[in-house]
């Protein structure tokens, strides 16, 4: 008697899970009250006589069966002792089973969640590893001495880019390059070295660079082959 308290508070908060077939929460009561009804008479009947047997009770305790079909075993389940006894017994065993059920969806959605959310901390610190910057210098005209032409826009690039790949002016050469990134007062911020290659027609040159604890604004990018004069370009740090 005691454990039917809580199954059927349990049913009561699961309610839109638990009636696949119909049973709504005030059908449940229903069936509770008939059968807690029963009980409280006590109808021994040892010789089992109009029992629905064990199969049929299994399926309305499993809410196997569809509410109308269960309708007419009621008013035995409600003067019966060894029938309510064996379906409350089913009853138990179907609930336990569902809360298992409901337990192992909710670790699965618990380990997803986990996943996903794992995945998606590593996409954002991912960024700050390996995110490359392009700098296309081909279309730029080329500028001469550290003198900027101020009608170009800044070249923008972000403070977490490691790799700068800049695509160096059409008919650049390749080779031995340097790169220096100065303040708009002439001081520097980083001076890299780097080959530039050539590929599909596009001189390439490929350096790291470290600016994430520069400040962001605006610099000068400051492009030259070893030795020979240095291009400036504006440069935005963001
Ligand atoms: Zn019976």
């Amino acid at each position: 008697m005691r454990s039917i308290g809580c199954i059927f508070v349990f049913n009561g908060q699961s309610e839109a899970n638990l009636n696949a077939k119909g049973y709504s929460a005030k059908d449940e009561r229903r069936i509770l009250d008939v059968l807690g009804r029963g009980l409280l008479k006590e109808f021994p009947n040892p010789s089992r006589t109009g029992c629905p047997g064990a199969d049929i009770l299994k399926r309305i305790a499993s809410h196997d069966m569809p509410l109308s079909e269960a309708e007419k075993w009621l008013d035995h389940l409600g003067s019966c002792s060894p029938c309510y006894s064996d379906f409350s017994q089913f009853q138990a065993t179907y609930q336990r089973r569902r809360t298992r059920t409901i337990l192992a969806i909710a670790a699965s959605i618990l380990i997803v969640a986990s996943l996903a959310g794992w995945a998606s901390f590593l996409r954002q610190k991912e960024p700050l590893v390996t995110q490359t910057a392009v700098l296309d210098l081909r279309n730029r005209s080329i500028p001469r001495g550290t003198e900027q032409n101020p009608a170009e826009p800044p070249l923008e690039v972000s403070r977490a880019a490691r790799h700068w790949d800049i695509y160096l002016p059409l008919g650049s050469s390749e080779g031995s390059y340097d790169v220096r990134i100065v303040t708009r007062s002439g001081e520097t911020v980083a001076a890299i070295s780097g080959v530039a290659k050539l590929t599909d027609q596009v001189t390439h040159l490929r350096v790291e660079v470290n600016v994430s604890s520069t400040q962001a604004g605006t610099y000068v990018l400051q492009v030259r082959k070893t030795g020979a004069e240095w291009s400036s370009y504006p440069l935005h740090v963001e």
